[in-house]
């Protein structure tokens, strides 16, 4: 009878590992135990893997597709699912655009939140990422004040690998900031639940299906004490640290007009920069600011899709990457992108850099590396974002038989140049977590 603890993908037509060797393997196979990767290989599988028949496994039988390690997605606002194609936004930049969405998001309830994080998620793994994060910066007054449990407990049901941060929002209006009154807390509220959600919910284990991260949203939401605050709470917890920084011009007028200064200079001034730090965006940093940021190891977020679709600008992907950063990439939220699916990202970011730099400005392995190796680094795992010995089990599977596909002759570049297509399966932690063909939770969790 088969181990339900135990796990075999086999007769992968490709199977990319993204190992030191960045090793393709033809007709591949991956074992795993407890959700962890024991044994990967290529041609039959042994008749015993990792000590036990290779029948006693739950088998997927991967025939005609690709596997991917899973994608890591390393910026999100769930919730922003409930207001997609938000009419009275559809044509605006970031400021107007949040203008108009601040009192609509403010109306939102439990019951959207929970609804919203399971839409993105299932959407997330339909595109064969099996790790994300959610930024949630939101907590109107109409909702739970433990609205992160629901996400969580939303996310959990899913499947997915989930890192939500606990955002915050504390500068108003009537303080100088962006969002209405009525959307922020104080400092020592959104601290109290900070260290609420990490001692309930943080596992620092390898293999952890749930991370916390900290995360005040932006320099025109937040001020400088609760970022310091926030930032020293963190380091004693040992979670990392997000946040939105120089996402538009607009965001760079705003801080030389409050702080006096860039937005990394702002960041810098409130010890917010290091390893433990990924920031969204990250468009408008000059040079000498990218060499600093790559002297400090931060992690970049990029989000193609939101940034063409807000018209904020082209990050410096190359340019961080070369300096030292981690580059991953992002659906960010649904109310800018407006879908949550990450296969699409790694063509869009292909595109959009081709578009500045010629085709060689971008190529399809730098794009994979973003979305699997990269995006794990910001992330501070080294757990995931390579199917190799040791690693979590978790994996994207695309069908080479899908009729985007068909016709198509190198079937790595394929996943990147056409259209996207949805995955046949989505693999977390050797667990089925989404199957085109069948089983799953049904797209509302319920
Ligand atoms: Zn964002």
């Amino acid at each position: 009878m088969a181990d339900n603890k135990r796990f075999l993908l086999e007769n992968a037509t490709t199977l990319v590992t993204m190992n030191g060797a960045r090793e393709v393997l033809r007709d591949g196979w991956v074992a795993a135990r407890d959700g962890l990767v024991t044994a990967v290989g290529h041609g039959p599988v042994p008749v015993f893997v990792d000590g036990i028949l290779a029948q006693d496994h739950q088998r997927f039988d991967a025939t005609g597709c690709v596997v991917l390690p899973g994608l890591v997605n390393t910026h999100h606002h769930l919730y922003q699912t409930r207001t997609r194609a938000w009419r009275g936004a559809v044509d605006s930049e970031l400021f107007p655009w949040l203008r108009t969405l601040y009192p609509v998001w403010a109306q939102l309830d439990n019951e959207d939140f929970h609804r919203a994080a399971v839409v993105g998620c299932q959407e997330l793994l339909r595109s064969g990422c099996t790790l994300t994060t959610d930024h949630h910066y939101l907590f109107p007054r109409a909702a739970s004040p433990e609205l992160l449990d629901i996400t969580i407990e939303a996310a959990r049901k899913t499947g997915i690998r989930f890192h939500p941060t606990r955002g915050s929002m504390s500068r108003s209006q009537k303080d100088g900031g962006l969002p209405p009154d009525d959307v922020v807390q104080d400092a020592d509220t959104i601290l109290a639940d900070c260290e609420r959600v990490i001692g309930k919910w943080h596992d620092p284990q390898p293999g952890a299906l749930v991370r916390i991260a900290l995360a005040p949203c932006s320099p025109f939401s937040v001020d400088p004490d609760l970022m310091r605050r926030t930032a020293e709470l963190a380091r004693h917890h040992g979670v990392r640290l997000h946040t939105h920084l120089a996402e538009t011009r607009d965001e760079n007028d705003y801080c030389r007009q409050i702080y006096g200064s860039r937005p990394l200079d702002f960041l810098e001034s409130v010890g917010w920069t290091g390893p433990d730090v990924w920031l969204a965006h990250g468009i408008w940093f000059d040079d000498d600011e990218i060499a600093r940021l790559g002297r400090a190891g931060t992690g970049i977020a990029h989000c193609p899709t939101s940034n063409m679709r807000l018209g904020s600008g082209i990050c410096r992907v190359r340019d961080l990457r070369r300096a030292g950063c981690p580059v991953g990439l992002a659906v960010d939220g649904s109310a800018s992108n407006d879908s949550s699916n990450l296969l699409a990202e790694l063509r869009q970011a292909l595109l959009l850099h081709r578009v500045l730099g010629g085709a060689a400005a971008m190529t399809v392995q730098e794009v994979l590396e973003m979305a699997t190796l990269d995006g794990a680094r910001c992330l501070g795992r080294d757990d995931v974002g390579a199917i190799e010995p040791g690693k979590a089990c978790d994996l994207a599977v695309f069908d080479l038989e899908a009729i985007g596909y068909d016709g198509a002759d190198d079937p790595v570049a394929a996943l990147v140049l056409c259209h996207p297509e949805p995955a046949r399966a989505t693999i977390v932690g050797g667990c089925v977590a989404y199957d085109r063909d069948g089983g799953g939770i049904g797209w509302l969790g319920r």
